[in-house]
């Protein structure tokens, strides 16, 4: 069965607290595969109670909430705390569009192809993306069989009529790259931008971005996946109504509990940014990921048998200083092709990663989270290690 980008799949049996206190660390399955963003449960254990909200059983009965937005079941203190994070962070331009929020930025996904495919076409509208492309586009794409809209992979060798989606994801997940339109000489496409991993963490933030459509979430900003909060900044308030109709079909808006933890949560991060301390959210990242990707570079030069991709240097805003990408995932290759499929090797070792072929590439790649707890993320880079002895012997046997 293909999984979800971050739920479903046995792998979850292995990552259960208890069991984790059981398994010696030898035996312990390590699951990088999803991008579970357990990188930052450190970061607010030490933040104690400062995003502690209280909320008592006589709030939130009503499907409506207290806004002047259009989106209808928008917590106010959510779209001021997002609106203010933008600012603060200077990565989009809020303040000129709609705000819409969703279960996770997932549920925009849905919601942007139900407003951009028009509904009144014979044929579906065709949905595409650079490979390596998110491995949840093509889920997306397909699984309803919709007759609005479907799946029709590769942006960069797409060559059909007529209206098309096109996903623009920035930094891309899985490779890092600062990607731009991948389909060119036609002004017939609609672009959603997703800008989930666009973040002092992930990458130098040097653009404001202001496109028709950007997806943001919770998960990757924050840490906060379970709270399943997104938010897309939409320009043209036609969409805007298009995606909210979406969500009230669907879900018929999204938790209140969930929208006031998240309002509380951005509210921190905002008010850590001024910080030069490790209580600055994004500098405690950004710090955290500089390091693991430091330590994963050292290793897969070590080993000689694997690649990474390198990233340039540029100047971010926010943080003020020069610094490279440094992906929420490491996108590995077997190098000369010597493991075809990487990912079974490496499952081999205890180790799961999402293969290559998801990502629309292939099967001597595999993308690696770069988002899990320390604890496993020393396991991984030491079994990598005790990887390269074997992988010398394979190949000395093999003259
Ligand atoms: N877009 C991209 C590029 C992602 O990587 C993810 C999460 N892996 C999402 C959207 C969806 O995130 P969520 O549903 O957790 O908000």
């Amino acid at each position: 069965m293909v999984g979800t980008e971050e739920a479903t799949s046995n792998n979850l049996k292995n990552t259960t607290p208890n069991e984790t206190m059981r398994v010696p660390s030898s035996d312990k399955v390590i699951n990088l595969d999803q991008g579970d963003p357990t990188v930052y449960e450190e970061y607010w254990q030490r933040m104690g109670d400062k995003c502690t909200v209280v909320i008592s059983g006589s709030q939130s009965l009503s499907y409506f909430a207290k806004s002047k937005s259009i989106c209808w079941f928008l917590e106010s203190a959510l779209e001021d705390s997002i609106r203010q994070l933008h600012r603060t962070v200077g990565n989009a331009s809020a303040d000129d569009h709609y705000i819409v929020v969703g279960t996770g930025s997932t549920q925009l996904i849905m919601a942007s192809l139900y407003a951009l495919c028009p509904p009144d076409r014979v044929q579906p509208t065709h949905v595409v993306a650079a490979t390596p492309y998110y491995s949840c586009y093509p889920e997306i794409g397909s699984f309803m069989r919709s007759t609005l809209y479907e799946w029709a992979g590769d942006a960069k060798t797409y060559k059909g009529e007529g209206p098309f989606v096109e996903f623009v994801t920035f930094p891309n997940n899985p490779d890092g790259e600062m990607r731009e339109v991948a389909v060119k000489g036609t002004t017939e496409g609609k672009l959603v931008h997703d800008l989930a991993y666009y973040w002092p963490q992930y990458t130098p933030i040097n653009v404001c971005a202001n496109h028709d459509i950007m997806l943001f979430t919770l998960s990757k900003c924050t840490g906060h996946a379970g709270s399943r909060i997104g938010w897309a900044l939409v320009k043209d308030e036609v969409v805007a109504r298009k995606m909210i109709k979406f969500m009230e079909v669907t879900t018929i808006g999204v938790s209140k509990e969930a929208q006031i933890r998240a309002a509380k949560i951005l509210e921190v991060v905002t008010e850590s940014c001024p910080s030069l301390g490790p209580e600055n959210f994004f500098q405690h990242s950004r710090l955290i990921m500089a390091d693991r990707w430091k330590r994963l570079r050292e290793v897969v030069k070590e080993m000689e048998f694997f690649s990474l991709l390198d990233y340039p240097k540029s100047y971010c805003n926010f943080a003020n200083v020069y610094s490279t990408t440094q992906p929420a995932f490491a996108w590995m290759k077997s190098d000369e092709n010597k493991i075809k499929d990487l990912e079974k090797h490496l499952k081999g070792e205890k180790i799961l990663t999402r293969n290559g072929n998801r990502f629309g590439t292939e099967s001597n790649y595999v993308r690696i989270s770069m988002l899990s707890t320390n604890e496993d993320f020393n396991i991984f880079l030491e079994r990598m290690l005790a990887m390269k002895e074997t992988m010398e012997a394979v190949q000395y046997n093999g003259i």
